[in-house]
């Protein structure tokens, strides 16, 4: 199967060499020349690795022994063992996506994504070690660090602005195992950590390293980790089908926290693929351009970024976007154009029909943290469920939406972390707490919920610490060239 980007119809490259590209040459995202055929009855039965494996087998065909690489990315890994399991709160259906080793949704593609990776560069007869450098603002680094741990033929860097994370999350970071992994904190903020990783891709390119390593990314542009997403949206519309909650073909809306808009795309892909989804809601914070984009058409990045209690949806240039632009308009030309003005002006404006059609598919909402917190304290008071303040976003865009549609559509939420990675905000909403330790919040909010905290975090605390060199951003090259 064929790939090319979105701003140009060559060159195609097979779906192994996107994995491994990540980016395409004119810095375009990798869409597939066509979709698959999946037949969604069959796959509607299976438990979730089986989907996982016919999903993203069918969509990465020139991988091979997609059954084993699921298996690796998988098994052992997960505290739930359908890894992604559904649960019934007041309205909404509540698509938990925490279960894996770093309690984000992430988790359930960077856990694939070195499988992928690796199976590609053997595919492809590349001798070199790939070494993954990553920014972070403090999930994407665990998780990645999680899933690459360890990996034979993979390194992984990841970069994180010191005092820049939450202290559950660099302590998550600092005491990481494995044999080929490095955790730097870097003076500045998550900016200059990120201006410094595109720095390092711009000096080397696709040079070898002194050490011999390719460089690569594990950021959501690459199809590799958008791919495994899918998964959860056909194992959220089986779980609603068994439940006697829908019959076979009833169409079912899904809400998602969205920032960097992968984990939405990957929905909207399920959808092309045959599951029978209605509306895809996409929920912001107070960084609201998507909202305003899917409302008026106009993309604008010209506004101030806001630090929010939801940071991993701190966002103002949503890169899966583009993706979208070009599955509905199959323009290559008309996407090039876009990302030209949003590069130079800052700016775009989609043709009304483009509008139309993404209308039609989507609807937007944003909450800011005072809505947050409120949301997280009413759930948790009405309905027993604790949302983290990403998953809070969801849940209040979710009931605006129904408030204003007056749609009865059966409505999944999707959770996109637990509760205890964020316990400063969480146990702040539910009460008057003056507690700073963010490992006493954590043992506050199990003793008032009742709600475990999840294995690993509970782990973080009794590990030692590994990694605790801090840099100056000058440095970051350096390192990266003695690896
Ligand atoms: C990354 C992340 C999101 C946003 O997902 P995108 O794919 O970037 O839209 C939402 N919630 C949490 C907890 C995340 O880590």
């Amino acid at each position: 199967m064929y790939y090319h980007s979105t701003r140009s119809l060559q060159p195609q490259v097979d779906s192994a060499q996107a994995v491994l590209n990540g980016l395409a040459p004119d810095g375009g995202l990798y869409v597939p020349q066509q979709l698959p055929d999946i037949d969604v009855q069959a796959l509607l039965q299976m438990d979730t690795c089986a989907m996982a494996e016919t999903i993203i087998g069918a969509l990465l065909p020139d991988i091979p022994n997609m059954d084993r690489l699921v298996h690796n990315a998988y098994s052992g890994k997960f505290t739930a063992p359908d890894l992604t399991p559904t649960v019934q709160a007041g309205d909404f259906t509540v698509l938990e996506l925490f279960h894996g080793p770093t309690s984000a949704f992430k988790d359930v593609a960077l856990c694939m994504l070195p499988q992928l990776l690796t199976a590609a560069r053997a595919e492809k007869g590349m001798q070199e070690d790939i070494l993954i450098l990553t920014a972070t603002s403090g999930d994407t680094g665990k998780a990645a660090l999680e899933g690459f741990k360890d990996v034979p033929g993979t390194k992984i860097c990841v970069f994180y602005p010191h005092g820049g994370v939450s202290a559950v999350q660099r302590a998550q970071m600092a005491t990481q195992e494995g044999n080929n992994v490095t955790v730097l904190a870097v003076e500045g903020n998550f900016d200059d950590t990120q201006t410094g990783v595109k720095n390092i891709f711009a000096t080397v390119g696709n040079e070898k390293t002194p050490g011999g390593a390719r460089l690569s990314t594990a950021n959501s542009i690459n199809i590799g980790r958008l791919a495994p997403q899918i998964t959860y949206y056909f194992k959220a519309y089986a779980d609603l089908l068994h439940a006697g909650k829908i019959q076979m073909g009833e169409k079912v809306n899904f809400c998602v926290p969205t920032g960097n808009f992968g984990d939405i795309l990957a929905g909207f892909l399920a959808k092309k693929l045959g599951l029978p989804v209605g509306r895809l809601v996409c929920a912001s914070n107070a960084n609201n351009v998507l909202t305003d984009f899917i409302e008026t058409g106009v993309y604008d990045r010209r506004r101030p970024l806001h630090k929010t209690i939801s940071p991993s949806m701190d966002i103002l240039v949503s890169s899966n976007l583009e993706r979208l632009l070009y599955l509905l308009s199959e323009d290559t030309a008309l996407v090039a154009g876009l990302m030209q003005k949003l590069n130079t002006e800052g700016v775009y404006t989609v043709p009304e029909s483009l509008h139309q059609a993404i209308r039609q598919e989507f609807w937007a909402g944003c909450c800011d943290d005072e809505k947050t917190r409120q949301t997280i304290g009413r759930v948790f008071r009405q309905t027993g469920y604790l949302c983290d303040t990403h998953t809070a976003t969801g849940w209040a865009v979710a009931e605006d939406y129904r408030a204003e549609t007056k749609d009865p559509t059966p409505m999944v939420v999707l959770s996109t972390a637990s509760p205890y990675k964020f316990p400063a905000a969480v146990l702040s909403a539910l009460e008057q707490t003056d507690c700073t330790d963010e490992f006493m919040q954590m043992d506050r909010l199990q003793e008032l919920t009742g709600i475990a905290i999840p294995a690993p975090l509970a782990a973080v605390r009794a590990k030692k610490e590994r990694h605790t060199e801090v840099i100056a951003r000058e440095d970051m090259l350096n390192k990266v060239l003695h690896l």
